[in-house]
């Protein structure tokens, strides 16, 4: 192979370096045709100063090759630091993250023989907007963001990744049951998208029993889809159970752009002891191979890993003298892995990527939308205030104003006013529900600058307006609980 494909890497944190290192020789020894870009993100880039951890030149390596190979970074906690990962997900429009967790029995121990799933995580909304606010002294809010065009193009991959890989079954993920609105709408779009494939069957698990069935027996799932935050524990406890969670390799895809990296994180308290197990970046490195068009190389690699496994060479997370051969550091299985190039596992399924094409799926296009119809029929406002729900309601009742009334305040989400129970705890920031007096009617802007202007000269410390709306007469807005 002459023509070397430009792909940017990252060293990354903690274990990281020493685990992309052994990978780069493994894919080097496999003739892998790579020209490498580097780039230092991370804990390296955040102490110079850069809250992002990662700099502009970077950003153009990035969009020059299209391509990530990443290694794990250490996201510093709080001190107005962003999550790298985060970012780059978000920025890059990587979309679709795919997590296979595989076992490997009898040669790697664990409790779950028969696990062959694949977790595909949405990547960009959710929870991860990292949209929070400090809304009052004693409340903090985070703001849960899922997009129809999102949900939409997640779900479309799964079904279409279950098609391409000769998946039987794609199951989605979701607290619909509490998040009606969010969640719901997660839920309804695989409801319609999975429609249009009757080949995979399809169904819904509430997210809490559902990860507690893939805990107890991941067999019973082929392809997962899920919302972002669930995706992101439920692949941990599914990488977790193959033996190790240093085992899990996964892919982050968008449209233009794709980065490969482990599922683990930086494991600093292993990091520098030569111990850290690099299969979960090699195999991140494999699905790399492939999506560039290396297939070949991507499975003699992968092969040539299955038998280093097979063949009992593990490190020390997944050691067990019962299963295991010869315990080796990061440096020993990687000359393990190396030693195998070019040999098939003997027990283990051998891989085989030929007839894959390069560069990922092509998804068809978003469905048109069907315009609805939108009337703004009320207000919530938060309000910091001390004291009981009556006393609350008793200051802003005479701020209320023409056309709209109070309908009810909730605390926490809770309604506590009226007829509240009276044992709810009650925190010092309240919303406050305007809707209009007459139904038919719309809430003008002006009604509720005047409100505002009204509440203000009362001294009463608003803190966030949210606008009310109803989509072809339903609501788009939750009611508070015991409303
Ligand atoms: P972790 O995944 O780094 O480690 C969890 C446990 O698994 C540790 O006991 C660790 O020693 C072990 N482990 C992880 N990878 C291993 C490997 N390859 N070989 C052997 N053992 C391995 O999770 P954590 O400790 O919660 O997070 C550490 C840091 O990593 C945090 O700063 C976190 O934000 C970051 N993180 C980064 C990424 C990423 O870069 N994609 C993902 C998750 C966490």
């Amino acid at each position: 192979m002459t023509n070397k494909t430009p792909i940017t890497i990252a060293r990354g944190d903690g274990i990281g370096p020493e685990i992309m290192d052994a990978t780069l020789r493994i894919l080097d020894d496999a003739g892998a045709a790579l020209k490498l870009e580097e780039i230092e993100i991370g804990q390296a880039v955040y102490q110079r100063g850069v809250s992002s951890g990662i700099e502009d030149k970077s950003w153009d390596s990035l969009r020059r090759t299209k391509v990530f190979l990443k290694a794990p970074i250490t996201t510093p906690q709080g001190g107005g630091f962003k999550s790298l990962n985060v970012t780059i997900r978000k920025t890059l429009g990587l979309y679709a993250n795919v997590r296979p967790c595989i076992s490997y029995a009898p040669y790697v121990e664990t409790p779950h023989p028969d696990m062959d799933l694949v977790i595909v995580r949405e990547n960009e909304e959710d929870l991860y907007g990292g949209i929070e606010y400090r809304q009052s002294q004693d409340v903090m809010s985070s703001l849960k963001i899922i997009s129809r065009p999102g949900t939409e193009r997640i779900v479309r991959y799964a079904f279409e990744y279950a098609r391409a890989n000769g998946r039987k079954k794609v199951t989605c993920m979701t607290k619909d049951n509490i998040m009606k609105l969010t969640d719901g709408l997660f839920h309804k779009v695989f409801d319609e998208i999975g429609a249009e494939y009757p080949d995979i069957e399809k169904n819904h698990m509430i997210i809490d029993i559902g990860a507690a069935k893939i805990a107890a027996y991941p067999h019973m799932f082929d392809i997962i889809v899920t919302p972002n935050l669930y995706g992101d524990i439920i692949s941990d406890i599914a990488a977790e159970i193959t033996g190790s969670v240093g085992l899990g390799g996964s892919s982050n895809i968008g449209i233009d752009f794709a980065m490969f990296e482990a599922v683990h994180g930086s494991a600093p308290d292993i990091a520098g002891k030569g111990i850290a197990n690099p299969s979960g970046l090699l195999l991140g490195a494999v699905m790399m191979l492939v999506h560039i068009g290396q297939g070949d190389v991507a499975a003699r690699v992968h092969n040539a890993w299955l038998k280093t496994i097979e063949d009992g060479i593990h490190t020390g997370e997944i050691f067990r003298p019962r299963v295991s051969r010869e315990k080796v550091g990061t440096e020993g299985f990687c000359r393990a892995v190396i030693e195998r190039l070019g040999q098939m596992p003997q027990k283990l399924k051998a891989v085989n990527y030929n007839g894959v094409p390069p560069g990922g799926m092509k998804l068809p296009p978003l469905k048109p939308r069907k315009e609805e119809k939108k009337e703004r029929v009320g207000v919530d406002l938060n309000m910091n205030f001390d004291g009981t729900p009556e006393e609350l309601a008793k200051c802003v009742l005479p701020c209320v104003g023409e056309g709209l009334e109070l309908s009810m305040i909730s605390n926490r989400g809770v309604k506590v006013w009226p007829k509240g129970q009276p044992g709810t705890f009650c925190a010092d920031n309240w919303r406050l529900r305007f809707m209009v007096k007459e139904k038919g009617t719309q809430v003008r802007t002006s009604q509720v600058i005047a409100l505002l202007d009204r509440l203000n000269k009362a001294d009463m410390n608003f803190t966030k307006a949210v606008m009310l709306h109803t989509f072809d007469g339903k609501p788009g807005f939750s009611a508070a609980q015991g409303e």
